[in-house]
């Protein structure tokens, strides 16, 4: 074959038009990512530790303060590294004392996150994507069909931003990605994020203190145990014909091998997982579901956390009565299962999972 000698024109491209085409979020970048990009600037790989320092400790935003560093070098990495968060654009209160949060992710569009105080700990439910593929029947996320699957740096932003808003005696326990989305529908985003999360370069909150809840995305589970983090599974049927009703990704990955991929997390973690089951009237709630879906967990080392169906407008579910709920965690109780009861907290300033969203949309 012929060799073909070509010359390239030589084209300048200034530092800046280079720099806005690779620049990258702080907020989703690990140790190795930020080692090299910083080696790419012919930088000494540990500066990447002291700006986490400067930035997950002493909570400085803003390289031109980083005393610590050399002037040039400070100037040089705003034109490499973007320092910004996803804006807060509401912020509500509940009677309750629950919070919520709704968040500019870009291109248009908002995610919520909601804190949860109880009596021993302050937990951040946190989104993951913008609307959901999964069609689960009874959810409000799931109307809004998937927008936007987030970056690892829209996700910690999300905890970080709420972090600052706290007061100084305050820290957030707990996180569970259980918020808008299908975590385990966008796992690189989501596993990157909470290794950010869990480090002690980052914002060290432990690994058990973590939540993954998943809409039952078989393949992906074993990386919930690969992150050392709980899982949590939404149940939310006590038998196939049931939960295929409700959760189409049923049809997919029945029960059999849902529970299989359960047995498989707690065989690596030895962490019990939990099981979320949602109380639809007249389709989940009675007394002899309580007893097939004791039947069907009593083999794996579980907590059932029940909700009541948290109503929406045309979802065409109801919530059941405070009796029905009550004997339906009575007959698990008595059975033998652990049951925790999910209390309904922020109605007044629209708990159900994406419903602020959607109120912010309609105004805006
Ligand atoms: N996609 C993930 C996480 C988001 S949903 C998952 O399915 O687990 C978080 C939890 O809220 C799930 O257990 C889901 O079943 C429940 N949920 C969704 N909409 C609800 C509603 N209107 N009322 C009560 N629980 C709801």
């Amino acid at each position: 074959m012929e060799n073909l000698e070509v010359s390239s024109p030589l084209i300048a491209i200034s530092p800046l038009v280079l720099s806005s085409k690779i620049k990258q979020n702080f907020f989703g970048l690990t140790l190795s990512d930020l080692e090299n990009i910083l080696q790419g600037m012919g930088k000494e790989k540990f500066r990447a530790q002291q700006l986490f320092k400067w930035v997950y400790e002493k909570r400085t935003f803003d390289f031109s303060q980083m005393s610590n560093l050399a002037k040039n070098f400070r100037d040089e990495l705003p034109l490499f590294i973007d320092l910004s968060l996803p804006k807060v654009i509401k912020h509500l209160k509940s009677v309750d004392g629950t919070q919520k949060f709704l968040f500019d992710v870009g291109d248009g569009e908002s995610v919520e996150s909601v804190l949860i105080p109880s009596d021993d700990r302050l937990t951040l439910c946190i989104s993951s994507e913008v609307g959901c593929n999964m069609a689960c029947k009874f959810c409000f996320t799931a109307k809004q069909k998937l927008k936007k699957r987030l970056t690892a740096a829209d996700i910690v932003g999300q905890f970080l931003q709420v972090s600052l808003l706290l007061n100084p005696d305050q820290r957030i326990s707990n996180i569970v990605f259980m918020g808008m989305g299908e975590p385990l529908d966008n796992p690189d985003e989501v596993f990157k994020a909470i290794e950010i999360l869990h480090s002690d370069w980052g914002m060290n909150v432990s690994r058990k203190k973590i939540t993954v809840s998943t809409s039952g995305l078989v393949p992906e589970m074993w990386r919930v145990a690969h992150a050392k983090v709980r899982l949590a599974v939404s149940l939310n049927g006590y038998n196939d014909e049931v939960r295929s009703q409700v959760m189409p990704i049923n049809k997919k990955y029945p029960l059999k091998d849902l529970l299989a991929a359960c047995r498989e997390y707690y065989k690596e973690t030895k962490e019990k997982i939990t099981f979320e089951y949602v109380l639809l009237q007249g389709i989940t709630d009675s007394i002899e579901a309580a007893r097939a879906l004791h039947k069907l967990t009593r083999s794996i080392p579980c907590k059932i956390n029940i909700i009541p169906f948290n109503e929406h407008p045309d979802s065409g579910f109801h919530r059941p009565s405070d009796e029905t709920v009550k004997a339906f965690q009575q007959e698990l109780t008595f059975l033998g299962s652990q049951v925790l009861l999910r209390k309904t907290m922020g109605r007044d300033i629209f708990a159900a999972c994406g419903q602020l969203n959607a109120t912010y949309k309609k105004k805006n």
